[in-house]
């Protein structure tokens, strides 16, 4: 029988967890394969709700299954670990930012894995035995699975409590903490589970909610508060040993048992993420400490103790009366490039502008896992992007929209439209070609609206957006640019920041005016070595290793048959068009005469492929049958 059981049940996706001989405690197999379910489900129109719970009567969700990672890092293997972790986290945070509402049926035990599964959903219900807790430290590891953001949105300072004590919270006490939602009596759920799948309709939810009690924990509430408002873990337990009451007592027995390091970092992990107040960030927080927890902390003895031999007598590396400072801020430094990167995984991208380029970078975009709502006026939506009908669809609950449209004008109008629909703090990401001033603009008006914009055309062509091979000339700030890194990793294989915003149009011009330069002095010193009587090859193998050597000549060279394949030995079919060359020079020419610059050989080239495109056979040809052109005219 298998550990999930998966299935379609009218308007609801069911998960149900079958571990119940082990409390259903999830395994690494049991993470990949929800979230294998949950992608393909979350963007599928019939499904209205996906349902999650578990069978047995003792719980939804005890917990990780910790003794492969024991196994593993007991031999000093922490990769194991390490990847299930930020496998785990993965997860978690695609169910936290799940698009279709996910309902959680949280009886019995849900505690430290079953948290991460169950409690960021958006309908999280629990019954009369339910029991929540996050006893990681327990085992040496700190609240994980975004746990550490829920404990930091409890009222007062009662997560910093539960993080430490691993205290269990009935059903009162979960929905006053924010781990959970409604109260409905067990013996309702099934009736309930069969009406959510015939209608789909979370209504039912709310009607059969039903008063949970008064919480327990409203009885400690301000002595926690005052206990546990120290700065660090040392401040807490200083004040509880200099005070009697029955409360200190009883929360210094159970602060006796954990690991101290665990508890310390807890306490200054959830400071820490009540300010990020994010899951992603939380999430990238708690795995600084996981990663190093086995190699350097004490993950490997807490679960020998607790699971292994079942001692309960842990040797812990650090005593509770240390203070910890040094030692938990090194468990939760930066992890560099090691660091947890989620944005990869978790992002929504809009994508406007499906033309030649458009339409394979978003096909990249889908193919590396990401969800993409597509949107243009002509051009049809490649496989696996979701067509919309209009821009503000596209900019629903998009993390990025991305756009790559014929020139500023356009650049521009879309960009007033997609702004009003985006949310604060996601990015525009404009790739056209267009005017510098165009992209400044765009810019200030993303600013007003607490929106990021980065331009960052491209170069590379259409083979190069197939292969997701694009060089991006980026500007925009270093915050905006960090966000959409991951995207450009997949459309591409090189992203240079140029500076703010404008900065990316300004060295896309000045790449493109160079190489129409010497695209044309290219062409017209073959034309000359044709009447000179040089045989071309020959040209080509002194130049493409002398001083006239460049991109033109070595890697598109103009003239047929000479030098790497290049559209010259297709007739001239475009590769880069010779219209959108003289697009790219009047673009160099229109900012040149803005700043004042002057640039004479630019302004010749435009005046060349002006004629070539607009008064001779140029339009729809490539932009180096500026060859023929030549070969074919004399002096005057
Ligand atoms: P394209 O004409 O094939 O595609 C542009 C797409 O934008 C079209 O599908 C069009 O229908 C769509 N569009 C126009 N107005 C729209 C609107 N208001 N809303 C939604 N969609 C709209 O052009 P392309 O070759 O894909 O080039 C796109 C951009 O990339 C241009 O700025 C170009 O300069 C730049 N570029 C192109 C190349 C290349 O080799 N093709 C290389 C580098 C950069």
């Amino acid at each position: 029988m298998s550990d999930i059981i998966a299935r379609i049940e009218g308007f609801a996706a069911r998960l149900t967890l079958n571990r119940s001989d082990a409390l259903n405690a999830i395994t690494y197999d049991m993470c990949l394969e929800i979230e294998t379910h949950v992608d393909q489900w979350k963007n599928d129109p019939k499904i209205a709700v996906i349902i999650l719970d578990g069978t047995g009567d003792r719980a939804f969700c005890a917990g990780g299954d910790i003794t492969a990672m024991y196994e593993t890092a007991s031999t000093g293997n922490f990769e194991y670990g390490r990847r299930f972790w930020a496998d785990e986290y993965r997860l978690n945070a695609k169910l936290a930012t799940c698009p279709t509402p996910i309902v959680s049926f949280l009886h019995g035990f849900t505690m430290g894995g079953g948290v991460g599964l169950g409690c960021h959903v958006s309908h999280r219900i629990v019954c009369e035995n339910s029991q929540i807790a996050m006893p990681e430290c327990a085992i040496g590891l700190v609240p994980d699975v975004g746990g550490s953001l829920l404990l930091a949105r409890a009222p007062g300072r009662l997560g910093e409590y539960l993080g430490t004590t691993a205290t269990r919270m009935g059903p009162a006490d979960a929905i006053f903490i924010g781990f959970a939602d409604y109260y409905i009596p067990q013996n309702q759920w099934p009736h309930l589970i069969k009406k959510l799948c015939l209608t789909g309709n979370l209504e039912a939810i709310i009607n059969a909610h039903s008063d949970p009690g008064v919480p327990k924990l409203l009885d400690i509430e301000d002595e926690v508060n005052t206990a546990f408002s120290g700065e660090f873990f040392s401040d807490i337990v200083t004040y509880l040993e200099n005070s009697d009451t029955v409360f200190s007592t009883e929360t210094l027995k159970k602060l006796s048992k954990p690991s101290p390091l665990a508890m310390a970092s807890t306490i200054e992990m959830i400071h820490r993420v009540r300010g990020l107040n994010e899951i992603v960030a939380a999430l990238e927080m708690e795995y600084r400490f996981t990663y190093r927890s086995a190699e350097r902390g004490d993950f490997i003895e807490g679960i020998r103790a607790l699971v292994i031999d079942k001692d309960r007598n842990p040797k812990w590396k650090h005593k509770l009366s240390d203070a910890l400072l040094t030692e938990s801020s090194a468990m939760l430094r930066p992890l560099g490039q090691q660091k947890l990167d989620l944005s990869e995984e978790t992002m929504k991208i809009g994508f406007i502008g499906l033309g030649n380029m458009g339409s394979p970078m978003a096909k990249n975009l889908t193919a590396s896992g990401h969800e993409v709502l597509g949107f243009d006026i002509t051009s049809p939506c490649p496989d696996g992007v979701t067509q919309v009908t209009n821009v503000a669809a596209v900019a629903a609950g998009a993390n990025v929209v991305i756009t790559m449209l014929p020139n500023g004008t356009i650049a521009k109008s879309v960009a007033a439209e997609v702004l009003s629909a985006m949310a604060q703090g996601s990015v525009l990401l404009d790739c056209s070609t267009i005017d510098v001033a165009s992209a400044r603009e765009i810019a200030q008006m993303a600013d007003s609206r607490g929106v990021e914009f980065l331009d960052a055309p491209v170069s590379g062509g259409v083979a190069g957006a197939v292969a997701g091979s694009l060089t991006f000339m980026v500007g925009g700030s270093d915050r905006a640019f960090g966000k959409a890194r991951s995207l450009f990793d997949v459309m591409g294989q090189k992203a240079v920041h140029c500076g703010p915003a404008g900065n990316g149009q300004a060295a896309k011009i000045c790449n493109n005016m160079i190489l129409g330069i010497t695209m044309i002095g290219t062409c017209e010193a073959f034309a000359l070595a044709d009447k000179l009587g040089l045989h071309r090859q020959a040209m080509f193998d002194v130049v493409s290793t002398s001083s006239g050597y460049s991109w033109s000549m070595n890697a598109y060279c103009p003239a047929p048959g000479i030098g790497p394949s290049s559209p010259a030995d297709n007739d001239y079919l475009p590769g880069f068009a010779a219209e959108l060359m003289l697009k790219d020079l009047r673009l160099s020419q229109q900012a040149a005469t803005d700043a004042d610059a002057d640039t004479p050989m630019g302004a010749a080239a435009t005046a060349l492929y002006e004629a070539f495109v607009e008064h001779e056979d140029g339009a729809g040809r490539d932009f180096s049958a500026m060859l023929p052109r030549f070969e074919n005219r004399s002096r005057k």
